[in-house]
């Protein structure tokens, strides 16, 4: 878990980079051992200001999900919208914190058969090139 980049700031823009380089990183308290995700600069249980970036194992279940209809525009620029849905969900992490992203490895069109509990694990989806490359979070359902 030691990498050279642990000392960028708590910020989702941290966050997002860490997305972009494929990994999925928290913030650690190191007073009392608090995880935070999205990463917080203040550790919202004993207030603390020491922090750590750890890179978690990518794997949990899934503790809720919707189905959506109505898109927004980047997910419409990849195709998604109401002929189209996509499942976006709520996992919690083997480490025990929360994180909503995108929901893969599902039927969407026959959300019944996707299961709360199921366990997931971290995917990064790509999209574009050049300057136009973004990264997604997503949980695909094994
Ligand atoms: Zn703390």
């Amino acid at each position: 878990m030691t990498d050279t980049t642990t000392t960028r700031p708590f910020t989702a823009a941290s966050f997002d980079q860490y997305i972009a380089e494929g990994k999925l990183m928290a913030s650690r308290c190191a007073d009392c051992g608090a995880l935070n995700l999205p990463p917080r600069a203040i550790c919202p249980k004993c207030h603390s200001e020491t922090l750590e970036w750890v890179e978690t194992g990518g794997k949990g279940r899934l503790a809720g999900f919707t189905v959506v209809y109505i898109a927004p525009t980047f997910m419409i620029e990849q195709g998604y919208g109401r002929d189209k849905p996509y499942v976006s969900g709520i996992v919690e992490l083997d480490e025990g914190v929360k994180v909503s992203a995108r929901i893969t490895g599902v039927d969407a069109a026959q959300p019944e058969t996707i299961k709360v509990g199921s366990p997931v694990s971290v995917e990064f989806i790509e999209t574009g090139e050049g300057e136009g490359r973004k990264v997604a979070l997503a949980f695909k359902v094994e």
